[in-house]
């Protein structure tokens, strides 16, 4: 039946008629907030992030409480070492900086969800996510050892979860079976299993300092252009044993979430990253945008596209405004 028969409209009448229909929730038990914790004791705000500063484990500990407190489900870790070598050697170090802010955030919050961030390129001279060649290519089989050794280290840390970021091909097969060889069988993993070479990434290289050296990482990131290639990954990953895929980053890529969603049925996370952050604050700053209503549609469209998880920049914001 069309018109006049059905009218849409009918259901939009009122807030309460509305709320009642609504397809799509958006609450902070679905989302994970995102933080850079170095070595020091300073804060340091990050220039093209307003309101996300690189934190001391001090500082971390305190911005954990204020993420628990407004009802965010979980954090996810990213270390910024004193040193870095060409193996990435802070990445596995039992006293290095994710691990010391791990066993401080679990202790002090027990009840928060505790994720790392599983890679070398925060960790190596030359930044990139795996053992480089002398020729400068990027050797995969050699780089899985040191990513299962860098999440066991986070997993006995005290992690509750571990997120390999690196896109080496066998890396969460080789992490599942370190983990499970060394009694962490009962600590999932969080595959960034769709990651893409994105522009959307650069001011995160600010804030953890972890822009290659040389070339770019199109040799292991996915191309924008491929969405099989995407589900063909995040399959795999599946297979290899993981417990939840990522696809990143979020709004440029909802078309990808839905079909991995719908190919996996796993759970699904989506990483809202620092250029989809910085575009929209560089906007409302400036006055072209209403933030608060623009990050809620922002972030509801990604849980609508399939996400069951939310990673962003704009967790606590949202979980205040949300209250
Ligand atoms: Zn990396």
């Amino acid at each position: 039946m069309a018109f006049p028969a059905t009218r849409m409209r009918r259901l939009r009448k009122t807030g309460v008629l509305r709320g009642m229909v609504r397809e799509t929730e958006l609450s902070p038990s679905h989302l994970v907030y995102p933080m850079f914790v170095g070595l020091g004791e300073a804060r340091a705000p990050i220039e093209a992030m307003p309101g996300i500063d690189r934190l001391s484990i001090s500082h971390a500990v305190e911005e954990a409480g204020q993420a628990q407190e407004l009802g965010i489900a979980a954090l996810l870790l990213f270390g910024v070492p004193a040193d870095k070598d060409e193996v990435g050697s802070g990445a596995y170090d039992e006293e290095g900086v994710v691990q010391l802010a791990v066993r401080a955030i679990t202790e002090a919050h027990p009840d928060l969800v505790v994720i790392t961030d599983v890679c070398l390129c925060g960790y190596t001279s030359h930044g990139h996510c795996g053992v480089v060649l002398e020729d400068g290519r990027i050797d995969n089989d050699a780089t899985l050892d040191l990513l299962a050794r860098t999440a066991v280290s986070h997993a006995q840390a005290g992690a509750h979860a571990v997120a390999p970021s690196d896109m080496m091909d066998g890396r969460v097969g080789a992490l599942r079976g370190a983990l499970d060889a060394e009694g962490c069988q009962d600590t999932p993993s969080v595959a960034y299993s769709a990651k893409f070479a994105s522009a959307f990434y650069g001011p995160f290289r600010e804030a953890a300092d972890s822009a290659p050296a040389f070339g770019d990482r199109r040799s292991y990131q996915m191309d924008p252009a491929n969405a099989d290639e995407a589900v063909r990954e995040a399959l795999l990953d599946v297979e290899e044993g993981a417990d939840m895929v990522m696809v990143k980053p979020a709004l440029p890529y909802l078309d990808v979430i839905r079909r991995v969603k719908e190919a996996t049925r796993v759970p699904v996370a989506a990483y809202n990253v620092s250029g989809e952050y910085s575009m929209l604050k560089a906007a409302a700053a400036a006055g072209y945008l209403d933030e608060r209503a623009t990050v809620l549609e922002a972030l509801t469209a990604i849980r609508r596209a399939g996400a069951d998880v939310v990673i962003s920049y704009h967790a606590k914001d949202v979980a205040r405004w949300l209250r």
